[in-house]
């Protein structure tokens, strides 16, 4: 049977924009389908503009540093909102820009459009069904909204980069990757930021020393972190939004920001009519190089499982590439992928937390750093920093890092080279340090704390 393409690729995400425009490199025709702008979430609402906000954000914390080192800020300096946005939408039109012209200059055929199954080899987008060898299901995620009375007064990720107006009390419910970074982007940009969690400790999965010091950190620059805590109501009034937790709280504010994780983007492209199995989470179940049960059908990125990362959707559709139209050599290990959170300070770990280590490890030794980072010396900041290292004592391997300060995302990349080579403790220890740095501390760490 002759198809119209090689590859149908359902989602233009950074794992299914890889995926077509690799496959097409190989020689194979190629058609991808998506029905928002290309870049996915990363481009668009995600990675992206998050560290563009980031960035704007850091000047808050500048300004205030500068002044211990005999800058003159004679005025408090002023934040415009709207300049960052449109700043923000140029740049991300920018990008959007190059994804299609990638793809154009790979001739993969880029329809414009949601697409779903009517069988296992054919896609319809805008009522115009395509037939293919194979079909890559890589639809991404979307925000989870618990569905309640009140999820009208509320945003998501998706909604919080272009607020019609700048948010100067913001209340964030969650305490994982994206209700940090934000709470931490507009505490930076001047707002009031107050958190709700239903734990005890932020960021949980982490590391245990990492956990109680971010704690210490979000609440050090003016935070509020509101722990063993759920939302019970939320109202709006003539000033904004009245949110009242289950402990009694009450607290007005502009917009509350829900971060609870992330679901499968999944619906309505025609699963069930094709029989693909799913996970009880909705996630797609694949095998090593992600096929899915129904043959011909394959899904990779945010919706089988794996940690939801860009750089992981990218390493998981060249390796379907390799399977389909390269030597099938390639395989995922997803063992040591590094991660940053971009709040401040950053957060990057990779490796294993000492409680995994200790359950996996008989002999596990840590060596840990908290200190001030020279900056702070001058610049008044009360922010401090903490480095730490898992050691397999047998192996001598350093089977867990996790920093956390100024740069870590951009100093965590390096160590987790050598993570990945397996470096032990004493390799640690033969490499001479850049002084002074931060990061000199990870390869000066002599004697263990446990
Ligand atoms: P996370 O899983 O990191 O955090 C979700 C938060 O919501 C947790 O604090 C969780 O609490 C809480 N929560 C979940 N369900 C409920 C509920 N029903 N009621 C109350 N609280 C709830 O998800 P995010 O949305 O922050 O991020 C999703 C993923 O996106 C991340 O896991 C990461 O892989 C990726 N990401 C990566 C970034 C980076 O690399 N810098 C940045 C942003 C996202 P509890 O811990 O108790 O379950």
């Amino acid at each position: 049977m002759s198809f119209d393409f090689d590859l149908f690729v359902i989602g233009a995400g950074s794992g299914g924009v890889r995926a077509a425009r690799m496959s097409a490199a190989a020689g194979a025709r190629v058609a991808v389908a998506d029905d928002k702008a290309l870049g996915g979430t990363c481009v668009n609402v995600g990675c992206v503009p998050k560290k563009l906000y980031t960035y704007a954000s850091h000047y808050g914390h500048d300004f205030s540093d500068a002044k211990g080192f005999g800058w003159q800020v004679d005025e408090k300096p002023a934040f415009d909102w709207h300049h960052l946005v449109t700043a923000k939408k140029q740049e991300i039109s920018r990008l959007n820009g190059i994804y299609g012209n990638m793809l154009e200059g790979a001739n993969v055929t880029v329809l414009k459009g949601f697409a779903s199954f009517v069988d296992a080899n054919t896609v319809s987008v805008n009522g115009i069904h395509y037939t293919a060898k194979n079909v890559l299901i890589a639809t991404g995620g979307t925000p989870y909204r618990p569905p309640n009375d009140w999820s009208e007064h509320t945003i998501t990720s998706d909604e919080v980069f272009d607020l019609p107006e700048f948010p100067q009390r913001l209340f964030v419910v969650g305490a994982g990757y994206i209700a940090l970074e934000f709470a931490c982007i507009f505490k930076g940009m001047g707002a009031k930021v107050d958190v709700s969690y239903r734990g005890d400790s932020v960021l949980r999965g982490f590391d245990q020393d990492i956990r109680p010091f971010m704690d210490h950190e979000l609440h050090k620059q003016g935070i509020n972190v509101h722990y063993n805590s759920n939302i019970d109501s939320i109202t709006k009034t003539a000033t904004g939004l009245l949110v009242t937790l289950d402990n009694g709280f009450e607290h007005e504010v502009d917009q509350v920001l829900m971060a609870l994780g992330r679901e499968p983007r999944l619906s309505n492209i025609g699963l069930e009519k094709i029989g693909v199995e799913q996970n009880s989470n909705r996630t797609i179940k694949v095998n090593d190089v992600f096929a899915s049960n129904v043959p011909g059908v394959y899904a990779l990125g945010d919706i089988v499982g794996a940690p939801e990362l860009t750089p992981v959707a990218l390493a998981e559709a060249m390796t379907l590439v390799d399977h389909l139209f390269g030597e099938d050599k390639r395989r995922m290990d997803y063992s040591n992928i590094a991660t940053a959170v971009f709040t401040h300070p950053n957060i990057g770990t990779v490796g294993l937390t000492e409680q995994e280590a200790r359950e996996e490890y008989t002999n596990v030794e840590i060596y840990r750093s908290e200190f001030r980072p020279m900056k702070h010396t001058l610049s008044g900041s009360d922010e401090r920093s903490l480095m730490k290292l898992v050691v397999d004592k047998d192996s001598d391997r350093v089977i867990g890092l996790h920093i956390v300060g100024e740069g870590s995302g951009e100093i965590l990349q390096g160590f987790a080279v050598a993570m990945k080579c397996g470096a032990t403790k004493a390799q640690f220890d033969a490499t001479i340090g850049i002084h002074p740095t931060s990061a000199e501390e990870l390869v000066t760490m002599r004697t263990p704390v446990t």
